[in-house]
């Protein structure tokens, strides 16, 4: 029987390459929707290639090029979020959640309602509002699966062990953009070097989330919200060849690990296949050719992302909101140039500073409170990004 599989972004990074895997087997799927942004030839054409019921773009004002587009198609389109979370309320079996940034929450909540399998790249909704798409999930009966990479690799070093068992958890980091830079010089990086990342290609944001380690700062939170693991026993390392994806230690001193590719498609489609091990187009590694590879401590004096999300995990409740939506506001800040690369971890640290007193740890989590706290936290992001403006 064929699988009903939808993809929201399917036209960004982790999208293309969901794309690229269901393509290698049309036979196996029937694509229910497709999920864009602006990008919309991108869409039409991923539309055209694998016709779903519907393709959506987040934005009204691209409904009409999209109709355009895709004239002729018998493919209905729509816009907006309410369609997107209509979108998912259509029966799937499979969904990839890959919107960049809290905007994937919603959508996100809504399919889990329905019961399906959600794969996640969109680290954002774990992070802002953990609790909130556990407690769905395990209403309805919803199943999430990782697809960050080092999430996916925790999540089979963890197979078959017990969690009791498990002393650390280490995710590693590539050390991002300015890994070398001195660190007097980060000042003055511009949006061209911070948006260009030394192993891989991925959408501009996380790329610049990775030069600033905000990246691995999203993914600490979301490694102890995934699989319930105290923040003191997790711990982010650099490892410039990205080929270790993360560590699991066991209380004997095992070190579980995961060992592949810089090639999403590997996490993609291992959610994709879950449970079953599925054949992958991904290199196979030749460890005597790569020779060596190292690792070091981060620094948090260059990375100060890495003790925020410390403080996030420690506090609990609605910090990660906050945490994510004064992030997201400060990369904003920094793309459109009103402030600097130094000035996005700043912004950050102004945010928690106000709003630490706030008894954001004991607030309920709803889709409400997350919305209320994010919006309060990106107009505090807005305030310190005009206080910090160059
Ligand atoms: P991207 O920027 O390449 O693509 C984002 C997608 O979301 C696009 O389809 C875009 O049209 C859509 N989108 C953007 N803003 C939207 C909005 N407001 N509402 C609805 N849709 C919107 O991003 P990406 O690199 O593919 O990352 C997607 C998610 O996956 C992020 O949460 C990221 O952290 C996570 N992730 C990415 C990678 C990677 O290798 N790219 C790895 C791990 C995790
Ligand atoms: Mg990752």
């Amino acid at each position: 029987m064929k699988r009903r599989v939808s993809i929201f972004g399917a036209t960004g990074s982790i999208g293309c390459n969901t794309v690229d895997l269901i393509q290698r087997a049309p036979d196996d799927y029937d694509v229910v929707a497709l999920s864009g942004g602006r990008n919309v030839q991108k869409l039409a054409e991923q539309a055209r290639a694998l016709r779903p019921e519907i393709a959506v773009t987040a934005y009204e004002d691209c409904l009409a090029p999209l109709r355009e587009a895709l004239a002729g198609s018998g493919i209905e389109v729509a816009a907006g979020e309410t369609a997107l979370r209509d979108m998912a309320e259509r029966p799937a079996d499979w969904i990839m959640s890959a919107i960049v940034g809290a905007a994937g929450l919603s959508p996100g909540l809504k399919a889990l309602e329905q019961g399906t399998t959600l794969a996640l790249a969109n680290k954002e909704s774990l992070v802002t509002a953990g609790a909130l798409l556990k407690s769905t999930a395990a209403a309805s009966g919803a199943t999430i699966l990782p697809v960050d990479s080092e999430h996916s690799a925790v999540f089979q070093a963890l197979a078959g062990e017990k969690l009791s068992a498990v002393e650390r958890v280490i995710i590693t980091a590539s050390g991002g953009a300015f890994r070398d830079w001195p660190i007097g010089n980060l000042a003055n990086a511009t949006l061209a070097e911070a948006s260009s990342h030394p192993n891989w290609e991925m959408g501009q944001r996380i790329t610049i989330d990775s030069a600033t380690m905000f990246n691995k700062a999203l993914e600490l939170i979301e490694t102890h919200e995934f699989f319930d693991i105290a923040p003191d026993k997790i711990e982010a390392l650099v490892h410039p060849e990205s080929l270790v994806h993360a560590l699991v230690g066991y209380r004997d001193g095992a070190l579980m690990t995961h060992v592949g590719p810089h090639d999403m498609r590997h996490a993609i489609g291992y959610a994709l296949h879950w449970p079953i091990r599925a054949h992958l187009p991904v290199e196979r590694l030749d460890l005597a050719e790569i020779g060596q590879l190292t690792f070091q401590k981060p620094d948090e004096a260059r990375y100060p992302a890495l003790a925020q999300a410390r403080w996030v995990m420690e506090e609990g409740g609605l910090a990660g909101a906050v945490f994510n939506g004064a992030k997201e506001r400060a990369l904003d800040g920094f793309i459109s140039g009103q402030i600097g690369f130094l000035d996005m971890a700043a912004v950050v640290a102004d945010v928690i500073e106000i709003m630490s007193g706030e008894g954001l740890g004991l607030a309920a989590i709803t889709l409400e409170t997350v919305k209320d706290a994010d919006h309060s936290a990106r107009a505090r992001a807005d305030e310190a990004i005009t206080r910090r403006q160059r």
